[in-house]
């Protein structure tokens, strides 16, 4: 139940072609610590570029956050995607209005982050595709350092 369909490194290594072959054709993008680090003010390179031709491509991308600072919306202004902060990750509140927001089907559409307790188990509830990356930097919040202890028992062996 809480496995992800696919393990990448990060964002920039899932290559477009094999989204498209999976029949994904939008994605919801979590940002901390799966494209910026804590310490980190602006976003990689390699992540815009990603984002940039993934739109080329005709995906669709939108930024789903826990955060609440007023940095996602300016990180996410950087990638020219809609966002929705403070969503309250695994809670299908803000996958729904992302959805909605990505007028795709379920199936369609693939959840990315670095985490398993939000980002997967939030896209798996509500149905769609999930990848999980490595988390950029190991230093969390008390929280989430908790989760990551389970998420290590659960993943044991599987990456
Ligand atoms: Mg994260």
């Amino acid at each position: 139940m809480l496995g992800p369909d696919r393990f990448a490194p990060r964002l920039h290594d899932v290559p477009h072609e094999e989204l498209e072959a999976a029949g994904i054709r939008g994605l919801i993008i979590d940002l901390d610590n799966t494209l910026l680090g804590f310490r980190e003010t602006e976003l990689a390179r390699e992540h815009i570029d990603w984002v940039a031709r993934a739109h080329e491509r005709g995906f669709r991308i939108v930024m789903v956050s826990n955060n609440f600072s007023t940095r996602v919306n300016t990180l996410a202004a950087q990638l020219n995607v809609a966002c929705f902060p403070n969503a309250l990750k695994p809670l299908p509140f803000g996958f729904l209005r992302a959805k909605r927001c990505l007028k795709l089907r379920r199936r369609e559409i693939a959840v990315v982050g670095d985490q398993l307790f939000t980002d997967v188990l939030g896209g798996k509830i509500c149905g769609h595709y999930t990848i999980l990356t490595e988390p950029i930097e190991l230093k969390d919040f008390a929280i989430t350092r908790f989760f990551r202890f389970f998420e290590r028992l659960m993943l044991r062996g599987k990456r």
